[in-house]
């Protein structure tokens, strides 16, 4: 955080301002920890009418939800635009992927979180057996910037469908946004409370808030620094968390891959929306046999990509003013280690904007290579063969995405890799798959949105065990067991385990 962004957190009112230009484009009453309660206990009030719905009655609300942000698209990108600074196109983009989640969310929780019947088991004959699975009650969602509203919509859309009521603490570089979200909501569902799903608009102290105000799951989105001191802050209540964190995410390009896609696809992955995506491409590693074509290729889509905020630009400004200096920071650091800037360099850092940058022959060690840089740069290391580019790729504090360009080995190089997710001859494939889990291991998280463990991670499981008749004797959990049935059960149990080879 910069010291203006230190100031600014200390002021009661936000101020919402273009990374482009730096104009201020709304301000925002702070919430303090009276206007954080408040809304929580409104979400708190609202559960039950959103639970009592049910699933068909949550179904209709959400696709309500999602035709609204339809038809107010063409106002909700140019406020994207305006406030994060991405084209027009890729807003446009983002949202219709949240629009896919938020249908798949409504349409499959009913059949991932209906009641299940499972089986008692022979020493338990007598009982019917059901895992059914409640909402949790309040969700707290606490969002990034980057992705405004696909990513915390990954915990909304599914919180919700699962029967939470949700309060969202977007971030404090996109509070338009997240309030424009939770509007769009309530006026597609008037007859709804208001508490079912609201935004509360701050800094990091309302997220901390938040996180301290009983809320019955926390869902953050961020750097891992903060998704740290949010588990530390929600262990003293053991408030559950779910923490969709950082990546570095590597792709490796094998002998037998298709070149040309996978320089296109890299030059795309680590540089559109700034580079500023949690899965977004940071290290690759080529096979020495196309090392030569894959670097030429990529240096060649690279020199003619261009950020800016008017129509046509590749990608917009960096968002957070203090992200400018982390990429700096990292360039530097690569050369001093005696990388190469194959294409650009220091210098690509212009104000908000920052020039695609390539790296080649950086030190694993490099602060480029370890740290996540977020930023539209990249760093490209040449390897032997397929396990040494496995061993590289794992040699990581974080786990979250990865991808693999190779013809033929494409899934059985996937499955070495160390990641929650990738992308097999494709950069970010599984984010746009509305059934397939996101998430991270180690410094990139803790749970899963999307998909149905996304369901599951807003709900409680309730195991319910009904006695249907009772077995005379067989009172196994009371005092009147008998010593005949003990008998019984000793022979029973060498048949039932004591007889696997
Ligand atoms: P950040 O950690 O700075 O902030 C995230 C949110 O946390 C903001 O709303 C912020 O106000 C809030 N916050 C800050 N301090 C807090 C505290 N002490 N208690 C509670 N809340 C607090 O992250 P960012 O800069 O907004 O986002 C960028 C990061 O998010 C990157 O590391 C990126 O990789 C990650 N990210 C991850 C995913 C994913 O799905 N894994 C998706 C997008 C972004």
């Amino acid at each position: 955080m910069t010291t203006t962004e230190k100031a600014a957190e200390k002021e009661s009112v936000l101020t919402s301002v273009d990374p482009a230009t730096g104009a201020t484009l709304a301000t925002y009453p702070i919430a303090d920890d009276v206007a954080v309660a408040d809304a929580v206990a409104k979400a708190r009030a609202a559960t039950g009418v959103w639970a009592d719905l049910g699933f068909d009655g949550r179904k209709k609300a959400l696709l309500r939800w999602s035709s609204r942000l339809v038809a107010k698209s063409d106002e909700f990108c140019a406020l994207i635009h305006a406030e994060n600074g991405k084209p027009v196109d890729d807003a446009f983009l983002e949202l219709m992927l949240a629009l896919e989640h938020i249908s798949w969310a409504a349409k499959h929780a009913k059949k991932t979180l209906s009641p299940q019947k499972v089986s008692s088991g022979p020493m338990m004959a007598n009982f019917a057996a059901r895992i059914e699975y409640r909402p949790l009650g309040v969700v707290g969602v606490i969002g990034p910037w980057n992705y405004p509203v696909y990513t915390p919509n990954g915990s909304i859309a599914y919180a919700l469908a699962a029967g939470n009521t949700v309060v969202f603490k977007p971030s404090e570089f996109s509070t338009g946004i997240g309030n424009f979200v939770a509007e769009t909501f309530s006026e597609a569902n008037p007859e709804l409370p208001e508490g079912v799903f609201v935004a509360i608009n701050g800094f990091g102290a309302t997220g901390a808030a938040l996180v301290k105000s009983g809320v019955d799951k926390v869902a953050f989105t961020g750097s891992a620094a903060t998704g740290r001191k949010i588990m530390a802050s929600a262990a003293e209540n053991l408030t559950p968390v779910l923490l969709e964190c950082g990546g570095k995410d590597p792709v490796i390009v094998a002998a037998d891959a298709d070149v040309k896609a996978a320089a296109d696809a890299v030059a795309w992955g680590a540089t559109s929306n700034s580079g500023q995506t949690c899965a977004g491409v940071e290290r690759v590693y080529v096979d020495k046999s196309v090392k030569e074509q894959f670097l030429t290729e990529l240096t060649r889509i690279l020199k003619d990509v261009k950020p800016g905020s008017e129509d046509g630009a590749a990608y917009g400004p960096m968002t957070m003013p203090s992200q400018i200096d982390i990429v700096k920071r990292h360039i530097e650091a690569a050369l001093a280690s005696g990388g190469k800037a194959l294409l650009g360099g220091p210098e690509s850092v212009k104000g908000p904007f920052i020039e695609p940058v390539v790296l080649v022959d950086v030190d694993e060690n490099s602060a480029a290579v370890k740290e996540e840089t977020f930023g539209p740069t990249v760093t490209v290391t040449t390897v032997e063969n397929i396990d040494q580019a496995i061993e590289l790729a794992n040699n990581t504090t974080f786990g979250l995405a990865s991808a693999v360009y190779s013809k033929n080995n494409g899934l059985e190089i996937a499955r070495r890799l160390k990641v929650g997710a990738t992308s097999v001859n494709s950069v970010l494939g599984f984010a746009a798959i509305p059934g397939l889990p996101f998430g991270g291991s180690a410094d990139s998280g803790i749970g899963r949105i999307h998909g149905e463990p996304g369901l599951r991670e807003f709900v409680r499981p309730h195991s319910i065990a009904v006695q249907r008749f009772a077995i005379p004797g067989m009172a196994l959990m009371s005092y009147s067991r008998t010593q005949a049935n003990m008998k019984m059960l000793r022979k029973m149990v060498p048949l039932l385990h004591g007889r696997n080879k």
